[in-house]
């Protein structure tokens, strides 16, 4: 099945991609929904989804104005609690004031798209520009693991394609960017990822080279292969379809917050286009 001309790579269907070929092709390409869980106990990761968008959001409404003491308030779960009194004791440091909560960032590339929806920019325009990105997993990933990860590459690699409008039409370079995960049960030891302009020409010959891959396969009209890693099914709703288990890994061993269902689709006209 070939991709279709307006599908938009995004870091989580390219890490789907790198993760297992297969299941990128059943989420992003077939959008095949498939009823099983992604860890369990199912209702913990529920509460895991629901109570990580809460947080997710109350940081947003404190980025736009909100008295962090009337958010505190309404929180009545002792995890966001605890979230929020590790946000307000130790958020990140440092940040420049011009804040753009929940943006999304989009260019053309190798004829798609490219897309990414940050929790936080802050910018300093002409001088630097922070990315911040909310954690709330129970389990905290290495730093080599989050600097393979592509959500670390194509967020720094897309503020630099595409990030102009926010610095006042200036072009970004890449020395100066930041990457901060910010971890909400380890509040005191954010990982930091700096950028510069030979890391910006290996990302883009690594994405060039991999859309060109997912491309062929995809016009091949094979079946993407599975991956030979099956670490990866524990935590993929495909496993039976694929014959790799019934079990789902518990949730308290995922690097990454559960997903809701919907993978990240977002409808451009929603956001207007960005001058590149
Ligand atoms: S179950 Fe395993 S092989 Fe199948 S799509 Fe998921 S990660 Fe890939």
């Amino acid at each position: 099945m070939p991709l279709p001309v307006d599908f938009q790579f995004s870091q989580n269907n390219l890490q789907d991609y790198l993760d297992c070929a297969r299941r990128f092709e059943l989420r992003a390409l077939r959008r095949l929904a498939w009823p099983a869980a992604q860890s369990e106990p199912v209702i913990e990761q529920e509460r895991a989804i629901e109570r990580g968008s809460r947080f997710h959001h109350m940081l947003h409404q404190a980025v736009i104005g909100i008295p962090p003491t009337t958010l505190a308030e309404q929180c009545e779960d002792p995890f966001l609690q605890l979230w929020w009194q590790n946000y307000l004791t130790h958020p990140p440091q440092d940040l420049p004031k011009q804040r753009h909560p929940e943006f999304t960032l989009h260019a053309p590339f190798a004829g798609f798209r490219l897309i990414a929806k940050f929790d936080l920019i802050a910018i300093e325009p002409g001088q630097r520009a922070v990315i911040v990105d909310w954690k709330t997993a129970p389990h905290r990933p290495a730093r080599s693991t989050l600097a393979r990860r592509m959500q670390t590459r194509l967020y720094r690699f897309l503020l630099v394609e595409a990030g102009a409008s926010l610095n006042q039409n200036m072009p970004i370079h890449p020395e100066q960017v930041q990457m901060i995960y910010w971890f909400a049960n380890e509040p005191t030891a954010p990982e930091i990822f700096s950028y510069n302009e030979a890391e910006h020409k290996q990302i883009n010959a690594e994405l060039h080279q991999l859309i060109q891959e997912i491309q062929s396969l995809s016009n091949s009209g094979q079946p993407f292969p599975l991956t030979t890693h099956e670490k990866h099914c524990a935590f993929c709703t495909y496993r039976s379809l694929c014959g790799r288990g019934i079990q789902a890994g518990n949730w308290q061993d995922m690097e990454d917050e559960p997903e809701a269902e919907t993978p990240l689709q977002i409808d451009l006209e929603q956001i207007g286009e960005i001058a590149f």
